[in-house]
């Protein structure tokens, strides 16, 4: 009996040392410390034995019972601290690796001018107007001398909603709006935003493009006003040396009307691609409300008078950046985005 606890406790300690994960150790005390085990059979057999025999062999099998237990108990321990191990290795961040950076994004260069273009205004007195993009035809013509039947309306052909409703062609119903709004007090708003007109697009036109434009409404407002203002923001945006030039020409909501040409960025007067050779480039229109205009608002045209302008925001960036097809704006390509 002696010799097969001794027996026992060798095979024990060799089954703990092979195991190497806590479900073979707990196999282990199992089969040999669980109620059927080889030691719940040696002390079954104690009955048999003589009196002096049965305490030697009771102390022998308590400290192979103990001896086993403490051995298994510190493997599984060992095994533990193993299994963690392993787990926290494979488990292990590569801080090394690059991170995802989130690239910071930036203002449309279209936004970009009108925020300049704002910035400027404010400064001088100007407060942003706005208006909706879904005008009815009273804001969008007929308020601003294009009645029904005016040939001028065919320059801007526009989408329509209804007969009465359409996508404005232009920003001037906020003008319209907002005169009718000052119930007779002075104006000195810019409003920028989206217009649209039915245009087949190409490398200059869009069926979709931005405005700003501008509206002064006060007492002996004259032309010298308009131009006084368009040399400031003029130089502002192009740079100091610039001159401007007025041409005559003709808008329904303003008389007289002017084209406003700016001296070439590019070659100062003699002559580019940029001017075509004139060394002139048209960038806006403009001329003082025609009085029917301020009638029709509620202005008493012999006592008020105003100018008003219109500027294109993509022809501006266009310009400004040498950008030579307005659809880069809208296709949305950062290859052309990032460059601003
Ligand atoms: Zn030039």
């Amino acid at each position: 009996m002696k010799e097969q606890l001794e027996q026992l406790q060798v095979e024990a300690l060799e089954e703990i040392k092979q195991a190497s994960t806590q479900k073979a150790l707990n196999d282990v005390r199992i089969k040999y410390l669980g109620k059927k085990g080889p030691m719940t059979e040696v002390l079954r057999g104690m009955g048999k034995l003589s009196a002096e025999e049965r305490p030697i062999i009771g102390e022998l099998a308590n400290t192979v019972r103990t001896t086993i237990q403490s051995t298994l108990d510190a493997r599984i321990e060992e095994v533990k601290a193993i299994e963690l191990e392993e787990k926290l290795k494979a488990e292990t961040l590569d801080v090394t690796l690059p991170g995802r950076t989130l690239t910071p994004g930036h203002s449309h260069l279209l936004q970009q001018i009108i925020d300049e273009m704002e910035d400027l205004f404010v400064g001088l007195g100007y407060t942003i107007a706005e208006g909706p993009e879904v005008e009815t035809d009273l804001y969008n013509f007929e308020m601003l001398n294009l009645p029904k039947d005016h040939p001028a309306r065919d320059m801007q052909d526009s989408f329509y909603i209804t007969e009465e409703t359409l996508l404005r062609t232009h920003t001037s119903p906020v003008q319209a709006r907002t005169m009718l709004e000052a119930n007779g007090k002075p104006i000195r708003i810019i409003c920028p935003g989206k217009v649209y007109r039915r245009d087949e697009d190409d490398a200059t036109h869009s069926h979709q493009f931005m405005q700003i434009e501008g509206l002064v409404v006060d007492e002996s407002i004259s032309m010298a006003d308009l131009k006084g203002t368009l040399e400031v923001f003029v130089k502002q945006l192009f740079g100091e040396t610039r001159e401007i030039r007025l041409r005559p020409s003709f808008f329904p909501f303003t008389e007289p009307s002017v084209e406003v040409d700016i001296s070439c960025f590019k070659c100062g007067g003699k002559g580019c691609n940029v001017c075509k050779g004139t060394g002139w480039i048209e960038i806006l229109g403009g001329g003082m409300v025609h009085p029917h205009v301020l009638e029709m608002a509620g202005y008493d045209s012999s006592k008020v008078s105003g100018f008003a302008f219109g500027i294109g925001v993509e022809r501006m960036a266009m310009l400004k950046h040498g950008v030579d097809d307005i659809r880069h704006f809208y296709t949305n390509d950062l290859r052309f985005i990032e460059q601003f």
